[in-house]
């Protein structure tokens, strides 16, 4: 399918077959991140061209902007592509999720007993008589040894989290980092810091890409579902109570109540998920086409030995003819699964591929928990998905030391075959648990994984446009994408001699910067400080994110940071702010707690060490009351 990306598509952000945020724009510059090269490139896209930067895998030295309200998209993007800095530079792309949405009416564990549809085990979930494996797992005979529970991260639209199944159960994960009790006494949880240093406050269980929120609560019912199909890999779910999960989920939300979510969005999920511990991430999603940034992400996960099990698609259509997106990328950690019904035999709506599709699984008419503390029946291969996700996961709680790649090819080679998907799957097979954990049990962990060569896989702007799949949706919001990208906890040493060159690029060139904007707000925001006017540089890091600004009014309590760059209300900042004279700087973390054009930022201190105080206190006395 060609489909060029002509001017009035960007105009309304709505290409006839692949649909992006309007102005957002997803750059990898060449070499590597905080580089003078590229330091300069950003800071001329800010300064010059009046881009944003919403957020930086600084790992990958890849980045999220957006373009000058007006500005053309197409010229950007063929600016940046033709800029020898630029690896490349692309639309930021939209997804779905993939199923066609609930088939039955929300019920709850009591009607589906008075049915005789549920309790009996997970034989309501799928066919017992077919799909026997679930059913040996429930006894957990074949379990070995005392086990950990492995993170499946389910990037989705989130979880219904008090539904009584995942509080009985527990199998929702709690981020030990964010838990307990800081030096102050005051719970992790929800005291408003990054105590994990994560780049995501209070992220206790999960993470909301789409509000940036710590709450990725389900406002579409997609990754409820998905999320009990995960569990039911090792938990009877229609028990009541049901047992201690064998497993832990990871709930990341990036598509939103419609089910759609952009790609920067998803990129920061699996980023997520694969910093904070997943070992594998379950994708019921697609359609958004090829993305050279989602493949870096997804090449990011496999060098971090995840797993990467993706939807097929529910098209009916042939993956090697025209490829689904990301089931389609060809990172040797990538699972395609197609769906089946329960009696086996390809769905008649699932998508397929000789060469790209790995094997079949459940997907017909799966009953699984749903908001409300209900269960809807729902088909697609996003009910497949989880299945694989769920048995990758108990063998990675059998046998930890295996790569993501051992697992695909245990799990691969234990397949009950159907004749169904004979030559138009890799394997011919349909998914068995137990053979699956039986494999992982007597199989040695390697210290390796075949080597992938990213750069062979990654593609030019027009080999994009020309194999661009079908996708549909479009979110209207635009939010603060923050990356969390473990590898880079640490400014380089350079950096300093780094931030001073790109400020200084800043400074010869963006008058904004030094604008001194004073600003009186009353009531909202009441003072118990007096404040001073300033004008110093302050770098500023927000999550991974290095940043440069001024500062134009000081107190005890708070300043107010003016910056190019977008921050988030209520988003946590670590800023090192200059001395008047230049000759000192103080560290203190603060809260974004106004904002004002996008541009003008009130942070109040969070965290501010009694030197720092001290030396701020001695500042004012040279600096005029604002
Ligand atoms: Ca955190």
């Amino acid at each position: 399918m060609v489909c060029l990306l002509p001017l009035s598509a960007f105009a309304g952000g709505h290409a006839h077959h692949r649909d992006f945020i309007d102005g957002d724009i997803i750059v990898k510059l060449k070499g590597k991140d905080g580089s003078n090269s590229a330091n300069a490139f950003i800071g001329k896209a800010v300064s010059m061209k009046g881009m944003r930067l919403r957020g930086s895998w600084r790992g990958l030295n890849m980045h999220h902007m957006h373009i000058r309200a007006g500005d053309d998209m197409q010229a950007r993007l063929n600016e940046m592509n033709s800029d020898p800095a630029v690896e490349f530079a692309e639309p930021n792309y939209l997804m779905q999720a993939q199923s066609t949405g609930p088939e039955t009416q929300p019920q709850s564990l009591a009607d589906l007993q008075a049915q005789g549809g549920a309790g009996g085990g997970n034989n309501a979930f799928v066919n017992q008589s077919t799909y026997a494996p679930i059913q040996y797992l429930n006894s957990w005979a074949h379990e070995t040894g005392g086990l950990s529970a492995p993170i499946v991260a389910v990037v989705d639209t989130g979880i219904s989290a008090g539904h009584s199944v995942f509080t009985q159960s527990q199998v929702i994960w709690v981020n030990p980092g964010e838990s307990g009790v800081d030096g102050s006494g005051h719970s992790k949880t929800s005291n408003g810091i990054d105590d994990d240093s994560n780049g995501y406050i209070d992220d206790v269980s999960g993470w909301n890409f789409v509000s940036g929120s710590n709450n990725p609560n389900d406002d579409n019912g997609h990754g409820t579902h998905v999320s009990g199909i995960v569990l039911g890999t090792t938990t009877d779910i229609f028990a009541s109570p049901v047992a201690t999960a064998k497993i832990k989920i990871m709930p990341l939300k990036f598509l939103n109540a419609s089910g759609s979510g952009s790609t920067s969005d998803a990129v920061n999920a699996i980023y997520y998920a694969t910093n904070n511990g997943a070992r594998v991430i379950s994708n019921s999603w697609g359609g958004g086409g090829f993305s050279n940034s989602l493949l870096q992400a997804i090449s990011y996960a496999y060098s971090h030995n995840v797993v990467f099990a993706a939807a097929a698609g529910n098209s009916a259509s042939n993956n090697d003819a025209s490829p689904t997106y990301p089931a389609n990328y060809n990172v040797p950690n990538v699972i395609s699964v197609a769906a089946t019904y329960d009696n086996d035999g390809l769905a008649s709506f699932s998508n397929y591929g000789a060469q790209t599709v790995h094997l079949g699984s459940p997907g017909y008419g799966i009953l699984s928990t749903y908001p409300g503390n209900t269960y809807v029946a729902e088909s697609g291969t996003s009910m497949a998905t989880p299945f694989v996700a769920g048995t990758a996961a108990l063998m990675v709680r059998e046998n930890p030391a295996l790569t993501s790649y051992q697992i695909k090819t245990l799990l691969l080679a234990g397949l009950n075959s159907d004749a169904s998907l004979t030559g138009i799957t890799t394997t011919g097979g349909r998914l068995n648990v137990l053979n699956s954990i039986l494999a992982s049990q007597t199989t040695s962990g390697a210290g390796s994984q075949p080597v992938y060569d990213l750069s062979a896989n990654e593609r030019s702007p027009a080999a994009i446009e020309a194999t661009q799949g079908a996708g549909c949706g479009r979110v209207s919001y635009e939010i603060l994408k923050r990356s969390a990208d473990d590898d880079s906890s640490g400014p380089p040493t350079s950096l300093a001699k780094d931030l001073n060159f790109f400020f200084l690029l800043v400074l010869l060139t963006s008058p904004i910067v030094l604008a001194v904007i004073l600003r009186r707000k009353s009531g909202v925001n009441a003072r118990r400080h007096e404040r001073y006017q300033i004008d110093s540089q302050v770098r500023v890091r927000v999550g991974d994110r290095e940043l440069v600004g001024s500062v134009s009014t000081i107190s005890l309590g708070g300043v107010q940071l003016n910056t190019d760059a977008w921050l988030e209300r209520g988003g946590m900042v670590s800023m090192t702010i200059a001395s008047p004279d230049g000759s000192g700087e103080v560290h203190v973390q603060g809260k974004v707690v106004w904002s004002e054009e996008k541009k003008h930022y009130g942070v109040q201190f969070a965290e501010a060490h009694e030197t720092a105080l001290a030396a701020i206190s001695r500042w004012t006395q040279s600096l005029l009351k604002a």
